[in-house]
């Protein structure tokens, strides 16, 4: 369904190269698209350190970029893009920055660090206006700019919500929902919702603005989670993975919450003892079973009454899952319809950025290479 544009396809990208004397340099490349189709790099800027993460604002081609060596290093662009002049560097982190977004609102740069700060800076100044100690190393950074939200998500699995004042903040809550580490945010303003997606596979949707602490899990990956964005205007989240796999998926659809694990002794179909029920083993003279929930109902069943698997797309399971036979009667073929696409980009994807008025996808991985998708035929 994708077509790719050809492996150089991009218009900023970060390298290691090795010059001449031998000697490692760290460059930032600015890839445009020539008369011939090809995309050549115009610039090659060295940097005095491995880059790490950047930000780029089209509106006024302000470049911020991240570094091993935690700093902060803005350029801004030419016009032509021929040309980045430096324009400042901030002393943001102890080590390595792991995120960073620049709010042009409020002419913020916000960063967060290996050395487990979140700090945020005054653009015009270059005063850093203040910090906060994160749980963990954060690797997911997001900002609602209406009411000044910042969301954080780390490598213990946390997502911190804190709100900014002009030189100080507040924790408003933290949340937890994942088994493995956060390793992206994304943040959808109109409808208020935030999607975090994990190592643990799977991608969740909180509901921040209905305040009922609805949570939606998206199964859709068979590894890690690295990447998110998400298209507005058609409401579609895209999630990347370890696994290669590009998942799109349709937000419109209304999904229900997972159901809560139910605890028994015995299965709550049969009524055969799990084993380590011992007691009512002893009365029933019966070996005990393994204890499995069903995903649909959250009941605890033995094996053979969930012996069979069904995808519950409308619970976010595009997978097959076990479920009790009783919900598996139940499951219509309407509701196995998938509500996401999936696709297959051959690598293993570290970063995307998708351009909502092109339906361009960029994804870069592993591999060292850049990828570019024109994605109009599924996210429209
Ligand atoms: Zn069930
Ligand atoms: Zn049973």
């Amino acid at each position: 369904m994708l077509t790719g544009q050809g492996r150089d396809a991009a218009r900023t990208a970060k390298r290691k190269l090795v010059s001449t004397e031998g000697i490692f340099t760290w460059t930032v490349r600015v890839w445009l698209k020539r008369d011939s189709g090809q995309y050549w790099p115009s610039i090659y800027h060295a940097m005095p350190s491995p880059c790490s993460c950047m930000s780029f604002n089209p509106e006024t081609r302000r470049l911020s970029i991240g570094l091993d060596n935690g700093t902060i290093s803005e350029f801004i662009l030419s016009e032509d893009y021929n040309k980045m002049t430096p324009v400042k560097n901030y002393q943001a982190h102890q080590s390595r920055v792991t995120m960073i977004l620049f709010v042009l609102e409020l002419e913020w740069v916000l960063s967060t660090g290996q050395d487990k700060q979140f700090a945020w800076h005054c653009s015009e100044s270059g005063h850093r206006l203040g910090g906060y100690r994160t749980s963990a190393v954060a690797s997911g950074l997001q900002f609602d700019v209406e009411t000044r939200h910042v969301f954080i998500g780390d490598h213990s699995g946390q997502v911190t919500i804190l709100k900014l004042e002009q030189e100080n903040c507040s924790l408003v809550t933290t949340f937890r929902g994942h088994t493995g580490g956060v390793t992206a945010l994304c943040w959808d303003p109109v409808q208020r919702v935030l999607f975090s997606g994990s190592s643990d596979h799977s991608v969740i949707m909180w509901d921040i603005g209905g305040r009922k602490g609805t949570a939606i899990e998206l199964q859709g990956h068979n590894d890690k989670v690295q990447a998110l964005s998400y298209a507005q205007h058609t409401r579609q989240l895209i999630s990347c993975g370890g696994d290669g796999g590009i998942v799109v998926w349709n937000m419109d659809v209304e999904r229900q919450e997972t159901p809560e694990w139910l605890d028994s002794d015995s299965c709550q179909k049969c009524d055969q003892p799990f084993f380590w029920n011992f007691k009512q083993m002893w009365d029933s003279k019966k070996i005990g079973l393994r204890q499995h929930h069903c995903r649909k109902c959250g009941k605890a069943v033995c094996g053979k009454c969930s012996s069979k698997r069904s995808s519950i797309p409308l619970m976010g399971f595009e997978f097959e899952v076990r479920v009790c036979d009783s919900c598996h009667e139940a499951i219509t073929d309407e509701e196995r319809a998938p509500t996401a696409t999936f696709h297959d980009s051959k690598h293993n994807i570290v970063h995307v950025h998708f351009d909502a008025t092109r339906g361009w996808l960029l994804t870069s991985g592993t591999d060292k290479v850049i990828k570019l998708w024109d994605m109009t035929p599924v996210v429209s």
